[in-house]
């Protein structure tokens, strides 16, 4: 016989939730934020056939529902505190299930976050999470905050996931260390949690980034009403990608490439030291790729100084 969907909520989602005043089991979670905080709520789903193949290994999407919220908590300089899992199965597969919660659960647990609640219904394979985190008001990152004038910053590197993707298609033929190399990205995406909170108070905009660097550098541009100067040379290209930096595939991945989850920033001059402390402590790279400018649009020079002919729109759902 085949389990219910209370007992598949008991067994597979519900687990202790200390942080909580009410978890799963009841109409609602209730939640308490700490004092001198405001919540941070954002939602992102992933659709079979869409983010991920059917197939998928159960645990590394477990992982991934939950990293790329994760991310968007970490670009907004909040500290992850609670989630919600909406979830669509087709079948209630258990060996699949005991997989994704642990996938799930594993980071969750990394990153102090407690899942309070959800939903659970048939269809086709579908996963929502939304996050809730916290942040001082005046400390959220926002995307509207870059100034004339600030440098532009990317963690960790570029281009990763892309490649990766890529050679999964046929698109590039890569070695198997090169592979190697850059699939993890893809596959289990490390969201920058704690940059993002390092940030606080030092970066003036940030965003993380999944639809592509050019795509989400676009958005603090266009939220600060102003413009970027980048230098191609000096943007963290993955290890994987040195041998192929000739290839116009290569430098797509790198500018356009999605599902990354770095984080790009912007902050005053004044603060370039601090950032290579921070940097250091976390033990992640940070590189400064370019500048605010007045103006608009983004202005990718190559190594002479010339201006690349890139296109800056990144993967749009409906396009
Ligand atoms: P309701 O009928 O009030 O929507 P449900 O029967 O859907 O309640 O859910 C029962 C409890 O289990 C609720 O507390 C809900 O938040 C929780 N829940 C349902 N699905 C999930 C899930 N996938 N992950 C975590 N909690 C869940
Ligand atoms: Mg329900």
């Amino acid at each position: 016989m085949s389990i219910s969907e209370f007992d598949l909520i008991r067994r597979f989602f519900t687990r202790a939730t200390p942080g909580a005043l009410l978890g799963v089991g009841d109409d609602a979670a209730l939640l308490q934020v700490s004092e001198g905080n405001v919540l941070a709520v954002s939602s992102d789903m992933l659709v079979s056939g869409t983010h991920f193949l059917s197939g998928a290994d159960p645990f590394l999407l477990g992982h991934k529902t939950l990293a790329v919220n994760l991310s968007d908590m970490a670009a907004m300089g909040a500290a992850p505190r609670w989630a919600v899992l909406a979830i669509a199965l087709p079948e209630a597969d258990e060996a699949w299930l005991a997989q994704f919660s642990a996938g799930f659960f594993a980071l969750a647990q990394q990153h102090g976050v407690e899942l309070v609640g959800g939903d659970t219904t048939r269809g086709p394979l579908n996963l929502c999470v939304t996050i809730f985190g916290e942040v001082p008001a005046q400390q959220a990152l926002r995307r509207s905050g870059a100034q004339a004038g600030d440098e532009i910053w990317v963690s960790g590197c570029l281009g990763d996931a892309a490649l990766a993707l890529a050679h999964l298609q046929g698109r590039i033929a890569l070695s198997a260390a090169e592979f190697a190399a850059c699939a993890p990205a893809l596959r289990q995406p490390q969201p920058r949690v704690a940059l993002g909170l390092a940030l606080r108070g030092i970066a003036s905009s940030a965003i993380d980034i999944s639809d592509g660097l050019l795509a989400d550098l676009g958005h603090i541009l266009e939220a600060s009403q102003l413009g970027a100067r980048l230098y191609f040379p000096a943007l963290p290209a993955s290890p994987a990608l040195h041998g192929h930096l000739s290839s116009p595939l290569a430098r797509q991945c790198i500018l356009s490439g999605g599902d990354d989850y770095e984080l790009c920033f912007t902050a005053p001059v004044a603060r370039h030291a601090e950032l290579s402390k921070i940097a250091a402590r976390l033990d992640l790279p940070l590189t400064r790729i370019g500048e605010i400018v007045a103006g608009q649009g983004c202005i990718v020079h190559d190594a002479a100084g010339n201006p690349l002919d890139v296109e800056t729109r990144g993967y749009d759902h409906f396009r």
